[in-house]
């Protein structure tokens, strides 16, 4: 599955800062600080790389329910 170039709720461009924000998932980084770091700021936008994540790491889904 691609990741959305926008986010599918206020369309802002989210896929610029997706590859930053895999590589520093996967060195250990938390989802939050990333994307506090990143500007991703509004709810819908940081609900988009947590279900995204959902598909890519099954085991993170804990971390993901906290968004619902
Ligand atoms: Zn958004």
């Amino acid at each position: 599955m691609m990741f959305p170039v926008r986010c599918f709720s206020c369309g802002t461009v989210v896929s610029e800062v997706y590859g930053e924000y895999h590589e520093r998932l996967t060195n250990g980084e938390k989802s939050d600080e990333i994307l506090d770091d990143l500007d991703i700021t509004k709810y819908c936008c940081r609900r988009m790389f947590a279900s995204h994540r959902l598909h890519n790491d099954k085991d993170l889904f804990d971390d993901v329910m906290e968004y619902k």
